[in-house]
């Protein structure tokens, strides 16, 4: 296979290169995915859960956008529980324990399988340029392959080193070697690189752990599912335990903390402040004499039990003792040691909103190397990256969620504008929008964008389709149905006494009315499915806020749409702070919305840009 081409290549079998490699295929590119290993394709580095608050949202968007990984989790899911169930939709948070094998197997399974896509076991060792435009690669194997545009999405892989105490292993993740040489090539082209650091818990055996006074909790008895095709369960559900740390265990990990390698001072990366260690919490949260460990299972027909909060880089000897000093755990059988592992990653503000570098042409970033953390996170940028390099190869316009439309433009946009101190994860609280960007509406929002750029395979778009001609005539009903107050009021319907008709949309839009109770009133509302009356009754519950939404909304995109030409030098207008010149030159915003979002870019320096823009554009149009 020597000098083999392909129009887009993907190096990395994580969560951001499978969902890259499936997006470039499923555009009509051939597409290639290198990686170490078949079967580490779609491996959990960590826990075995998908989904969460803000997570879970980004699932739904991966799914969508016709991606792979809300089905995939799906099939392997084990406990699936819709997270904030009791509160409003739009901060509902699907989430499930997965299978770790059943992930993997059913990941493996997709792509080996999908058009347009060859798999190979072959890892990168270094990379070919022309110029400034990256062209290639030299595996292991020593072939060289050539590409038109190269995704590289290695994870934790980039000069990886492993801490246990006192003990370092170079490792891109437990018992895999770490990449090497690729970072000091990047180096070269002058992208700024920094150190991140991550850290996993022991694993055990949960054959000698004591459930007997432990809580346990089950799954949902009405599973949340990731993706919109979804509609029935694959696997067995089950329970976790729950038990927790105290001050024994505190007492322990205290005295030693100088052997932990986080805070022995062998550490120079930055953690993740949402997901810290043992050792941070003990740390930080002094007054706490307890903190929570979940004990999940990894998989139906796997005694591996993952402890969800007590992520450690203590010594081996160590970690056991504290374990046995947990309820539940006196007896238990650790089967492999926590650990720490720093890595390299890409300063974000290196990229475009494309997930190209804005340095080396035809480069594309996505996942773990761009400064976030999580399965879910690096899928979603995956997908964008894959969708982008492959629109690059017919010349076709690039694809740019913003950050009113979803949960992707939001992480994309805060990526390359602010950069990040600290491993990025999604939450409900970093999306000005969220009452509009809910899970349940993924579809409506994003499947007609992927539909038309030819994203959204035949299946999932009949399906789309379908299901919009079910809403509409619904909606259709809804509206054509009026009633009066003092009709309304006969059916026990609360409305305001002011003689005025309002239609069944209307009256749906107030608290506690349901769809069934308007078919009491008209008999001509059609029904469908559960899936299609909820989707209509959160629409008309969340109509009152969204209608107010709408104008921030439009104003964002007022500033969006005011693009500042590439020409622009910043160097030359003297009334700009050095600092903000500096932000300016780069970060390259795009707009003068993503001007404004940079950090430190006054109102007053936006209006010197909105002049110079203006100019400009007279110029051009004269
Ligand atoms: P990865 O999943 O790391 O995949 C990288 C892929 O690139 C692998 O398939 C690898 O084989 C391949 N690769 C690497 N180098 C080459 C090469 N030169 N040639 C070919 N292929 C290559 N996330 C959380 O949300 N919470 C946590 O608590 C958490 N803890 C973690 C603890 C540890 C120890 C680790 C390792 C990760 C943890 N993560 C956690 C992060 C989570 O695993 C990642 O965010 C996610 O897997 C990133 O996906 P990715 O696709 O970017 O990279």
């Amino acid at each position: 296979m020597k000098d083999v081409s392909f129009d887009v290549v993907v190096i990395g079998g994580g969560h951001a290169g499978c969902e890259a490699a499936a997006a470039s295929a499923r555009m009509g590119v051939n597409t290639a995915l290198f990686t170490h290993k078949i079967e580490t394709i779609g491996e959990m580095s960590c826990n075995p859960a998908i989904g969460g608050l803000g997570k879970g949202h980004l699932v739904r968007e991966i799914d969508a956008l016709d991606g792979v990984m809300g089905s995939v989790t799906d099939k392997s899911g084990i406990q699936f529980r819709l997270l904030n169930r009791s509160r409003g939709p739009a901060v509902r948070g699907p989430r499930t324990q997965s299978d770790r094998a059943l992930y993997k197997e059913h990941m493996q399974k997709t792509l080996l399988n999908y058009q347009n896509l060859t798999v190979i076991a072959d890892p990168v060792i270094k990379f070919l340029f022309d110029k400034d435009r990256i062209v290639g690669f030299i595996c292991e194997s020593e072939k060289q392959i050539f590409c038109k545009q190269l995704i590289l999405t290695t994870g934790t892989f980039l000069n990886g080193l492993i801490h246990i105490g006192q003990t370092q292993i170079p490792a891109g993740r437990f018992n895999e070697k770490p990449s090497t040489g690729l970072s000091e090539q990047l180096i070269k082209y002058k992208i700024t690189l920094g150190r991140l650091k991550t850290g996993t818990p022991p694993r055990l055996d949960g054959t000698t752990i004591n459930y007997d006074d432990i809580e346990m909790q089950s799954a949902d008895d009405d599973p949340y599912f990731f993706s919109f095709l979804t509609s029935k369960l694959e696997n067995r559900q089950i329970a976790c335990g729950v038990t927790h740390t105290n001050n024994e265990v505190h007492k322990i990990i205290s005295d030693n903390i100088h052997l932990s390698a986080m805070y022995s001072g062998k550490i120079k990366g930055v953690g993740p402040r949402y997901c810290p260690s043992i050792e941070d919490k003990i740390v930080r949260f002094k007054e706490k004499s307890q903190h929570q460990i979940f004990l999940e299972p990894e998989g139906l027909n796997d005694n591996t039990v993952y402890p969800n909060g007590i992520s450690t880089s203590l010594p081996e000897y160590i970690q056991r003792e504290l374990l046995n000093k947990i309820k539940g755990l006196e007896q238990v059988k650790m089967i492999r040691a926590g650990y720490a592992i720093e890595y390299d990653y890409v300063d974000p503000r290196e990229l475009k909103a494309t997930l190209e570098t804005k340095k080396i042409k035809s480069l594309f970033l996505a996942g773990q190397i761009n400064g976030t953390t999580g399965y879910e996170e690096a899928a979603a940028q995956g997908l964008i990256a894959g969708v982008n390099a492959a629109l690059k190869i017919t010349n076709a316009k690039e694809f740019i969620l913003d950050r009113s439309e979803s949960y992707i433009g939001v992480m994309i946009d805060d990526l390359i504008t602010k950069g990040i101190s600290e491993p990025y994860r999604m939450f409900t609280s970093r999306a000005e929008y969220r009452l509009s960007l809910r899970a349940d509406n993924a579809d409506q929002r994003l499947t007609p964008l992927g539909i038309k750029i030819n994203l959204v395979k035949e299946l999932r778009k009949n399906f789309f389709l379908e299901k919009q001609k079910k809403l509409v005539s619904v909606y259709d009903a809804l509206h054509a149905n009026l009633i009066t107050p003092n009709t309304a009021a006969m059916h026990s319907v609360k409305i305001s006494m002011d003689g005025v008709k309002r239609s069944g949309i209307d009256v749906l839009a107030i608290k506690d009315v349901t769809i069934e109770k308007l078919r009491k009133i008209w008999d001509n509302i059609p029904y469908y499915e559960q899936s299609i009356d909820e989707q209509v009754q959160i629409d008309a519950h969340y109509s009152g806020y969204l209608k107010r939404q709408s104008h921030d909304i439009e104003a964002f995109k007022k500033d969006e749409s005011i693009i500042i030409p590439l020409e622009i030098d910043y160097d030359s207008f003297s009334c700009l702070s050095n600092e903000i010149k500096s932000k300016l030159k780069t970060i390259k915003p795009k707009t003068l919305g993503q001007a404004l979002r940079i950090d430190g870019v006054t109102p007053a320096a936006a209006i010197i840009l909105l002049g110079f823009i203006k100019k400009s554009r007279y110029k051009a149009s004269a």
